[in-house]
Parts: C-alpha cells; sequence; structure tokens
C-alpha cells in the first residue's frame, strides 16, 4: 500500500531548514521527549551532512525512523517553535524523516562489553527496547520476553500507509541484533522469578486489556475489540470487517481503527460514535484530519444503549446526550436527552473505549488506584530491583514517551546493578 505522506524533496527540506532560526536554549529540544537535539541536526542538514544529522537523531533516540513518521509533532517539539510566531512552525518531525529515509542505518554503534550486569525486560515494545539499548551501551546485557512481534504498538496496530512494515522491520531488527542478548517468545506475568536470575528487571507491557461497554449485545458477532481488531488486520488475518462500521470511542485508537478501515476498504462506511462534541476528541488533531480526509464520519453526542441483532450485529442504539458544564479535566461533561434515543443501521461494531493492564497479572508490584503499575521517581516498583515505564505506568502514551521512559529507566538501573555488585 503506498504511503499516506511523501518524504520532503531536498529542496523543501533545504529550506525548512533555511527557515530554523537556531534558538538558544530551544524550546523544540526542551519539548521533545527524548531530547532530540533539533537545532544541531537541522544544522547538519543544512550544511549537507546527512550523515552526521542522522547520528544526533540516533544517539538520542532508538526508534528515529518511527518517530520521523508517526511522532504527534502538534503536541512536542513542533508545538513551541519559535518560528510559529513568524509564519508558522518549521517542519522539524518531516526533516526528521527525511534524514533518516535518505541514510543508511548500517552503523552499529562501537560497544563496551557486556559484562556489568544481566537484566531482564519484559516487553519488546518502544520502552522496552529503548532501555535495552542504552543498558547495552554501558555494559549490561539485556534479555527481552515477548509473546507478540517485537516493536509493540506501531509495529503492530499502526496501518501501513502511515508506517510501512519495511521501515518497522529494519528498526527493530537493527535494534534487537545489536542490542539484545535473547528474545524469548513468552509471555510472562510474573516477574518474581526473573528477580532470581537477573540483577534487574524492567516491565514496559504496555495495555493488554480492553475496555468493555457494559451494555446488552456485546456477545454478538461482528463486535470487536479496537487493539484486536487493528493487529487482524496489519497481520492480515482478518478481512472483510463489514461495509457498515461503527467506532465507539474519541480517542486516537478510535481514529486509528476508523482510519485503518476506510483505508482497507473505501467503499466501507466508518461512523466514529462519540458521547461529547468534536472539541472533546481526544485524538491527535492531525489524526482526526487525516480520518476526515479518508472520508471517517461522525456521530457525535451519542450515548451506547446496546448493540442490536439476533446473531450478528445489525446497529447499534444510541440516547442523544448534550453537554453541559466542564468538568475538572476541562472537558464538557454529558448528559442523555430523556426519549431520544434511535438505532445507526450497522453490521459491525468496534469498541474502542481504553486499554487496561491486565487483572491479576504481576502479582507483587502495587498498583495505582486506575490499576497501572506504580512506580517512584527512580522508576522502581515496589519490589527491590523490578523498574516499569511506558503505558503499563502511565496508561496509553507516545512513542517518543516511552522511549524518554525506556532510557530513564536504564539509567536507574545501570545505577542499581552497579550498587549490588
Ligand atoms: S522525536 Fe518527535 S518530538 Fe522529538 S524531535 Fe522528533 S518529531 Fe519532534
Amino acid at each position: 500500500m503506498e504511503e499516506s505522506e511523501k518524504t520532503l524533496s531536498r529542496q523543501q527540506a533545504a529550506i525548512e531548514a533555511e527557515r530554523c532560526l537556531y534558538c538558544y536554549d530551544a524550546p523544540c529540544q526542551a519539548k521533545c521527549p527524548a531530547h532530540v537535539p533539533v537545532p544541531e541536526f537541522i544544522q547538519s542538514i543544512r550544511s549537507g551532512n546527512l550523515h552526521g544529522a542522522r547520528t544526533l537523531l540516533q544517539d538520542a533516540h532508538p526508534f528515529i525512523e518511527t518517530c520521523g513518521r508517526i511522532c504527534p509533532e502538534e503536541s512536542f517539539c513542533q508545538s513551541v517553535c519559535t518560528r510559529s510566531k513568524i509564519d508558522g512552525p518549521v517542519r522539524i518531525r518531516e526533516l526528521h524523516r527525511f534524514v533518516t529515509d535518505l541514510t543508511d542505518p548500517s552503523d552499529r554503534m562501537e560497544l563496551p562489553r557486556a559484562t556489568e550486569g544481566r537484566v531482564a525486560i519484559v516487553g519488546a515494545g518502544p520502552a522496552g527496547l529503548a532501555c535495552a539499548r542504552e543498558l547495552r551501551v554501558r555494559g549490561l546485557s539485556c534479555d527481552v520476553f515477548e509473546v507478540r512481534q517485537a516493536g509493540g504498538v506501531p509495529a503492530q496496530e499502526v496501518s501501513t500507509q502511515r508506517y510501512p512494515h519495511e521501515v518497522e522491520e529494519r528498526e527493530v531488527r537493527f535494534l534487537t541484533s545489536s542490542f539484545v542478548a535473547n528474545v524469548h517468545g513468552e509471555r510472562l506475568t510474573d516477574v518474581r522469578p526473573l528477580v532470581a536470575q537477573y540483577d534487574a528487571v524492567f516491565v514496559a507491557t504496555g495495555l493488554s486489556s480492553e475496555g468493555d461497554m457494559n451494555v446488552e449485545g456485546m456477545q454478538l458477532e461482528g463486535v470487536y475489540h479496537a487493539r484486536e481488531l487493528l493487529r487482524k488486520m496489519k497481520s492480515g488475518t482478518i478481512s472483510g470487517a463489514g461495509s457498515r462500521v461503527g467506532v465507539i470511542g474519541g480517542g486516537n485508537v478510535a481514529i486509528e481503527v476508523a482510519s485503518m478501515l476506510r483505508e482497507e476498504d473505501p467503499t466501507r462506511d466508518v461512523i466514529v460514535v462519540y458521547r461529547r462534541g468534536i472539541k472533546e476528541l481526544k485524538a491527535f488533531k492531525k489524526e482526526i484530519e487525516e480520518a476526515t480526509a479518508l472520508g471517517v464520519t461522525y456521530q457525535f453526542l451519542a450515548i451506547p444503549d446496546k448493540v442490536v441483532g439476533s446473531h450478528h450485529v445489525e446497529g447499534l442504539q444510541v440516547t442523544q446526550a448534550h453537554l453541559c458544564e466542564e468538568d475538572e479535566s476541562g472537558r464538557c461533561r454529558f448528559e442523555p436527552l430523556p426519549g431520544s434515543s434511535f438505532i445507526i443501521p450497522l453490521d459491525t461494531v468496534v469498541v474502542a473505549i481504553g486499554q487496561q493492564v491486565e487483572e491479576g497479572v504481576f502479582p507483587g508490584l502495587a498498583r495505582s488506584n486506575s490499576g497501572l503499575i506504580s512506580v517512584g521517581e527512580n522508576m522502581q516498583t515496589s519490589m527491590p530491583g523490578v523498574y516499569a515505564g511506558g503505558d503499563v505506568v502511565h496508561g496509553a502514551q507516545t512513542v517518543v514517551e516511552a522511549v524518554r521512559d525506556g532510557k530513564k529507566a536504564a539509567e536507574q538501573i545501570a545505577v542499581f546493578v552497579a550498587g549490588g555488585k
């Protein structure tokens, strides 16, 4: 499938590099969770040293090819670009992608011998692999435990139009082959046996359980959980998800699955059903715009009451809502309008209302009220020597935020392991 966005041409990249003001104490760099040295890498592009630009990116960030494509720059670096006050932000993410597309990732880092300790990493997503790289660079050896495809949510669930297989494969293969001693294809739900075998453990499994709606009809054929459907669509193990699909939710996963369903079949009707209004959608603005451009439509102010059908989905009964005053999060609350229910005819319903850490996994690790794994400032859990980061600690977050957690945890783990020797 053709990519939805093209690499900047050399001329476009040169123009963007000229637009950079090379700020002292650059706000873009501070706002990037991985602290990519933005002005320096743009300066390297300006002077024609793309290899140097790649080295700067690579030193800061293990998922540079991924973030060059899917980083939500509107929330990070570009949101604070000083140039915005003149004529719009520098296209930092696209410059980032320009560098990775035009340079070769084959250069291997000089690594010390892995004699400083052994660490088990549970989960091979961005947080886990970022942690592995930082630890290996510090002379520690890492084993990774991952039952699914390495690479995490982007590899398994982001549409190939935005994030092609070959890009993902190249980056993840480079990270696992360069920085990981062994990848074990096991699903681990208890870290206590690892504590005895390794010097430290890092838990970065992400959120494996999807939220359910407490309404009638969830058992009907044609009801899916969003992330499960995304994984099946991306791996090609399902097709023909119906011709009239309702996606329930307003977050990034809802918009991602809606877009992927339209990409797979542009004749399919895909309707995002959301309890609040357009302003309250939680997904990134750019992704909403892309979904809308693909033909995704919206049924706002609609509260799902039940999935209708005998064996298979025939529709979704909803009640019209109206918005009230803002709650503590600054978003408008919604209330049902009595007697306003109606049925949206559908043959497929996709539930995308959030994810959690599975109940009962990782006994012995303290959890927050929302069920996430609790960590201290140093990212250590309630069990000494066991650290955690990424979605399993913060809830759903972006790749670059997961990378930040992996890097930070590695620093703390290295100190812990050195202290124990
Ligand atoms: S990783 Fe994301 S936030 Fe950081 S510089 Fe690249 S595009 Fe911007």
